[in-house]
């Protein structure tokens, strides 16, 4: 999962070079929540490179990687990284490894998101570094969109794969499962204090200021907050939907569902905080639940 489907209808090359370092194989898996699909990027210099993060497992996908790396003058793969283990980023690994051979795939593990591919994960954490030849990736753990989330700093350029954190366009789902926006807003704190040159996502286009577009995130987030907190004060205690008419009068209706994933992440945080009160519904999902102020 990614973001919301704001980004229906905007489109990318297949293949794309984006710095002496960084060429992009489009992940052929556009949809509601992919956008124009998943950026897998070949990474370094040399005729051996990184490929971080590899699409869903459509099987257009694998020659517009060898598309990629024909033009970029990779002749090999050296080994598969991934941001996460949402399956458009992880579900192409096993049909790359059938292409071009067994391959060391590294991500932070998570048993509840990687147990469901047949990999043998070499295990990643906060601060671990990738070689190549003219590139070297430095993990940064940044948990909030999911429990297993890494971006990682390119040293050589100063730039970040900001994996589903920050997006070319549209934002970031926080999934019920898996995600928390507290968590959240701290990665993007985190993220913001390295002063990226440029930002890589994992889908939409290159984002050519980093600092301003993480900051732009989190102002949109405490936006949000402010909002869901003035609609809790009109309104007394509501259930979700009713905090999402309230805040998402611009939207249109068929969009709501991802709002009220995006509202109830909100409260769940502010909750948390123990700003605000939920009464359950009786099944502990925040959503059905009715919230009110504290
Ligand atoms: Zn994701």
């Amino acid at each position: 999962m990614t973001q919301q489907p704001t980004m229906i209808g905007l489109t990318l090359p297949d293949v794309a070079t984006w710095s002496q370092r960084v060429s992009v194989a489009l992940g052929q898996n556009p949809g509601l929540f992919t956008g124009p699909g998943t950026n897998t990027y070949l990474i370094g210099t040399g005729r051996v490179r990184i490929l971080l993060d590899t699409g869903q497992g459509v099987h257009e996908y694998l020659p517009v990687l060898e598309r990629a790396m024909q033009e970029s003058g990779c002749e090999a793969l050296q080994e598969i990284v991934l941001t996460h283990g949402h399956p458009d980023h992880i579900g192409g690994a096993l049909q790359v490894m059938e292409r071009f051979g067994a391959l060391r795939v590294s991500k932070l593990p998570h048993a509840g998101m990687d147990g469901h591919y047949a990999l043998d994960i070499h295990p990643l954490e906060d601060g671990s570094v990738i070689e190549t030849e003219g590139a070297t990736l430095r993990a940064i753990y940044t948990p909030g969109h999911a429990e297993d989330h890494l971006c990682f700093v390119l040293e050589e350029e100063g730039s970040l794969f900001s994996g589903d954190n920050v997006l070319g366009v549209g934002t970031t789902v926080i999934p019920a499962h898996g995600g928390d926006l507290l968590d959240y807003l701290n990665s993007l704190e985190r993220l913001l204090a390295l002063e990226p040159s440029r930002i890589y996502p994992a889908h939409g286009p290159c984002i050519e200021d980093g600092p301003g577009k993480i900051r732009a995130y989190i102002e949109h987030r405490n936006d949000r907050e402010r909002q869901i907190l003035a609609a809790l004060t009109d309104l007394g205690p509501s259930p979700v939907a009713a905090v999402v008419k309230h805040v998402y009068t611009d939207v249109p209706e068929v969009l709501h569902g991802a709002a009220a994933l995006s509202v109830t992440s909100h409260l769940v945080k502010l909750e948390s905080e123990g700003r605000a009160t939920r009464e359950d519904a009786g099944d502990g999902d925040p959503q059905h639940a009715r919230w009110r102020l504290s």
